[in-house]
């Protein structure tokens, strides 16, 4: 069994952007800029968009944090949004999710510009996507792919099963699977899947995006397989500093055993996500170049 370096892989694609960037600014002048929005302070929000600013500021890019009060608005929000869409120095807007529950999430990721929406979160993005237009692909989908390219895995004429179908993470990274490049047989599973097991059994690669620890265990897997874990779960542990420790939605130690390669939590898809994301972020301060 292979573990699946996420943090590899990160360390090799943010070199290629930091040259990409050091490239960009040497040729035009420019320097790609990510605006980072967070509101309130949820303490595992904090943390991400905290590893984002710094991977930004590491890529050689401009990081431009704006933390807001939990009261915030809605109208003030979309309002700094469109702000920021008039912004020639920022080419990509990112809004850490969830917002507080009195702020619409739809409209404030609707009022991102299509062309600065480097999380692909946008309905614009999402539909360029399915219908193979240029676009952002979202972060972590994309980070999926990457990955199981990494593990040597040949996707095509393979059998993928998703579990999950969240906007984020199950619905596009089957998209993706399915694309004639990719060409991958996708099977969506979700809670009304009625044998989860009866699927995942014949899959060459199981990609599990549930939010519950334990979805995924060794005895529903082809030996072989490869399993991309996207679950980020705390879990109490009295044994660590902070109280608790992260698991993702894959029981690693059953499924080690059975798969080919496996990608840890953390240091598996989570490395890839940021990653992803100054990717696009680059790719956004290019276009913006021409
Ligand atoms: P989500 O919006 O809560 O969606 C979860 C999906 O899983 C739903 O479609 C749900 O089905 C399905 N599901 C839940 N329990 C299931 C079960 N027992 N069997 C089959 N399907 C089940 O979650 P998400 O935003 O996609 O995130 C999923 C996980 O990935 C979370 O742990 C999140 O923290 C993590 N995540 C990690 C990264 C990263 O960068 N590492 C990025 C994004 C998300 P229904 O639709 O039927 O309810």
């Amino acid at each position: 069994m292979k573990t699946i370096d996420g943090k590899l892989l990160a360390a090799n694609l943010r070199a290629e952007i930091a040259a990409g960037v050091s490239r960009l600014k040497d040729e035009t002048g420019k320097v790609p800029g990510l605006a980072v929005i967070l509101v309130g302070e949820n303490p595992a929000s904090v943390s991400y968009v905290t590893a984002k600013e710094k991977a930004c500021r590491e890529a050689g890019m401009l990081s431009r944090e704006i933390r807001l009060a939990a009261e915030t608005t809605e109208a003030e929000l979309v309002g700094l949004v469109k702000s920021l869409n008039d912004d020639p120095a920022i080419h990509g807007i990112l809004v850490q999710l969830p917002l507080p529950k009195h702020i619409s999430e739809k409209s404030v990721i609707d009022a991102i510009s299509p062309e600065k929406d480097v999380d692909g979160f946008t309905p614009v993005n999402a539909g360029r996507m399915m219908i193979g237009e240029r676009c952002f692909l979202p972060c972590t989908p994309h980070g999926i792919i990457k990955l199981i390219e990494f593990s040597g895995m040949d996707l095509c004429g393979s059998h993928a099963v998703v579990i999950g179908r969240s906007n984020i993470v199950g619905k596009p990274v089957a998209a993706l699977l399915a694309r004639r490049e990719t060409n991958a047989t996708v099977t969506l599973c979700h809670t009304g899947t009625r044998d989860l097991a009866h699927f995942t059994r014949d899959a060459d690669v199981v990609i599990v995006a549930t939010g519950r620890p334990g979805t995924l265990t060794g005895d529903m897997l082809k030996p072989g397989a490869v399993v991309i874990d996207v679950g980020v779960n705390r879990v109490p542990d009295a044994s660590r500093s902070k109280g608790f420790r992260l698991v993702g939605d894959a029981d690693f130690e059953s499924c080690a055993a059975v798969a080919g390669a496996i990608t840890p939590v953390p240091g598996g898809v989570g490395p890839m996500t940021i990653t992803m994301l100054l990717w696009n972020t680059l790719e956004a301060a290019r276009r913006a170049a021409v």
